[in-house]
């Protein structure tokens, strides 16, 4: 009975229901998905070397002739067979362990291949090799003798299981696949047809046949997903919304110049125009701003703020530690108070009697801006008429908690903002149906942080160094480890630390305390006298690591660096270097892996935040990178986001052109449609931020 390609691997001939049940394991339900599981690496095993010519330790490939086999039991559980084989140049001798159903196939005379590590024991020897049996006429050889795949496997399934039934499935269903391309776009970048890709990315003829494949392959999977963002772009633009209208002169917004103690940077210039051109617009803002730790998206955001509330509409702003919050009321409230709007903060921790009356503002519309936490996305809060949507540290959140907020009103406008710089490869596909907006430039005065890798040994010379930084009137943050994932032990290692920085290191300065099982106001009291310099040292956990602004703080430690991640260390020594003061990173701990040293050693190196995120990813891999599950980003099956870079440029370029293109065959276009759906339907409703 013929199958569809689409049908259950289970009724595929060779897969028995237990078999089934394994590749299950693996994400294979149908046949399709078996040829989308593409090979691990691949194993060049064309090659026979000769006897004569083997050297010790080394992997080879040889074409033997059986001489002579011998089976012998060693003991229970271990069965041997020993099998001497010659090539016209020498003889040697293989040894298969446990698998005595070879017996009958281990024919004297018969020719093999073999593909293992040699020994050199009693004459040349081989153990356990991958092994294929030539027949007469026979042109694909499986298993060696050819470049063969390698498969992520389960336990319970073999290497041999994988290759026979892909063969099978490549020679029954390989005619299923069919084009999806359109043929200009194949001929504009020399790619090869897409059934052939399929077979030659799993059974290569040669290295180059394997990386025209592999090619052609990724280019189906970027193409597609480009195809996916971009249309959901496209619907997104369609979705309109009452538009404000802005004059230039709004009151707000022209005291807002006024008010401002510094003079823009043109790259917060550039963006707060971008925005104010989505804004003013009749289609719904979703806009990312990303701008380096320390750059100034506050302003940018208070700004987008006014405009917005000059309009008539509510602001939210959610940030994702209380602590940022409360630091952002204060700053908005600086900028806002001589404008008298009302504004609320919420948190989680906001008493219950106060909390019922903000709900109350925020529902009737008499608050025009709230900034809180997570609290914000709470069932019971109601807004009236919610204009805008500010997320702050957006990395921070999950997707569907963005979109909580945006359903608080009916269409607002989004605006996100990230320190966490996302390296073009990943914007690209994760953000690629929203507008991106760059802060590329630091204001004026800041110089580079120095960033210091020392061992316990030079701990006391730190502390000097500590004290004339004091002295000469700075701040100094020390951060501690992440012991455990528990907040306990994390509190254990902050309370200990301040109590010895207190008593014996610093016992003539102020040592202050902060950590995320504080109540909310003695987080703010502490951070507030921090902030006025009545406190010199600030011990804290890692509820510091975004979005605080001390610009007198000049010294960042950390200790036990080597246990934080790049993109946190990143954050954290972005707590200094934010003022006019020459700033510096003090990293303590021994690396004890390889990755960690890594990671130190590019701190050491750079402070820029897109050269970190680039780096962070090809230590770790886009799979890790910065909860990068949490964006809802689609799991990649061939292409790769770090080294693949050009190639994804190009298919968005074509899924650019290809949308804009109206005279396509209708055919070319459901059967991409259905493919986009499919593959990343569910995936790119939850990859909107907006
Ligand atoms: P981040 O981008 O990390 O959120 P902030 O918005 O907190 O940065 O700004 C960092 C510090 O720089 C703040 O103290 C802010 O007042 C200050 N700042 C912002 N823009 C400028 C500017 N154009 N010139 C000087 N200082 C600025
Ligand atoms: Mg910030």
């Amino acid at each position: 009975m013929a199958l569809d390609i689409r049908d259950q691997i289970q009724f595929l001939k060779g897969v028995g229901p237990r078999k089934s049940l394994l590749l299950n394991g693996l994400g294979i339900k149908t046949i399709e998905d078996l040829l989308f599981h593409f090979p691990r690496y691949h194993e060049d095993r064309r090659h026979f070397t000769p006897i004569s010519q083997l050297e010790e330790g080394q992997i080879y490939t040889l074409k033997v002739r059986i001489l002579q086999v011998m089976e012998r039991r060693v003991r229970r559980g271990l069965h041997l067979l020993k099998v001497n084989v010659a090539d016209d140049w020498g003889r040697m001798s293989v040894t298969f362990f446990n698998q005595s159903f070879l017996k009958k196939a281990l024919v004297e005379g018969r020719e093999m291949i073999v593909t293992g590590k040699v020994e050199k024991k009693y004459g040349w020897q081989m153990n356990s090799p991958a092994y294929e049996f030539l027949e007469q006429g026979d042109d694909h050889c499986l298993n060696t003798g050819a470049i063969v795949p390698v498969y992520g496997l389960t336990e319970g399934l073999q290497q041999r299981y994988m290759r026979r039934i892909m063969r099978f499935v490549l020679d029954s269903y390989g005619s299923h696949l069919s084009e999806i391309l359109p043929q200009d776009i194949r001929r504009r970048h020399q790619l090869m047809d897409r059934r052939e890709a399929f077979e030659q990315f799993h059974f290569p003829k040669t290295p180059e046949h394997m990386e025209q494949a592999r090619k052609r392959l990724i280019f189906d999977e970027f193409f597609v997903l480009q195809l996916a963002l971009l249309t959901r772009k496209k619907v997104r633009l369609l979705e309109q919304k009452p538009a404000m209208t802005v004059s230039p002169e709004s009151v707000l917004s022209s005291q807002f110049w006024q008010t401002l103690p510094f003079n823009l940077t043109n790259a917060q210039r550039r963006v707060m125009s971008e925005i104010e051109q989505d804004l003013c617009s009749t289609h719904v803002m979703n806009r990312l701003v990303q701008g380096d730790v320390g750059s100034g998206k506050t302003i940018v955001a208070v700004y987008a703020m006014l405009v917005a509330i000059d309009n008539g509409y509510q602001v939210a702003l959610m940030a994702p530690t209380e602590i940022l919050a409360a630091q952002h009321f204060q700053v908005m409230m600086n900028y806002l108070n001589v404008l008298q709007v009302n504004a609320a903060l919420l948190v989680g921790s906001t008493k219950k009697k106060d909390k019922e009356q903000k709900l109350a503002e925020i529902k009737s519309g008499d608050c025009q801006l709230v900034v809180g936490t997570h609290a914000l996305i709470q069932k019971n809060v109601h807004f009236h008429h919610l204009g805008l949507v500010i997320v702050d540290e957006q990395h921070k959140f999950g997707v569907g908690q963005r979109l909580e907020l945006k359903s608080k009103g009916r269409t607002p406008d989004t605006l996100i903002m990230t320190a966490t710089p996302i390296p073009r490869t990943l914007s690209m596909s994760i953000y690629g149906d929203l507008d991106v907006s760059v802060i590329d430039e630091l204001p004026q005065g800041r110089s580079p942080i120095k960033t210091y890798w020392i061992s316990e040994a030079k701990r006391q010379d730190m502390y000097g160094f500590i004290r004339k930084e004091i002295d000469s009137g700075r701040q100094v943050y020390f951060v501690c480890p992440l012991v455990e994932q528990s907040e306990k032990s994390d509190l254990k290692a902050a309370e200990d630390k301040y109590s010895q920085l207190k008593e014996e290191v610093f016992p003539d300065y102020t040592v202050g305390l902060v950590h995320g099982r504080m109540s909310a106001q003695d987080k703010e009291q502490v951070m507030k006298e921090f902030k006025e310099g009545r406190i010199h040292v600030l011990v804290a956990t890692t509820v510091i690591e975004v979005g605080i602004d001390v610009p007198n703080a000049s010294v960042m430690v950390i200790e036990d660096a080597v246990r934080f991640g790049l993109a946190q260390l990143h954050q954290l020594r972005g707590r200094v270097g934010r003022g006019l003061y020459a700033s510096y990173c003090i990293l303590i701990g021994q690396a004890k892996t390889d990755e960690a040293k890594k990671r130190m050693e590019v701190m050491v190196q750079t402070c820029d935040g897109f050269e970190i995120a680039e780096a962070d990813l090809s230590i770790r891999g886009p799979g890790e990178f910065l909860g990068f599950r949490q964006h809802g980003v689609p799991e990649l099956r061939i292409g790769s986001l770090v080294s693949d870079y050009r190639l994804m440029a190009k298919a968005r370029a074509e899924a650019e052109k290809f949308l804009s293109e109206t005279r396509l065959e209708e055919g070319v276009r459901g059967q991409l449609r259905g493919l986009v759906q499919e593959r990343f339907g569910d995936k790119i409703e939850l990859a909107m931020v907006g």
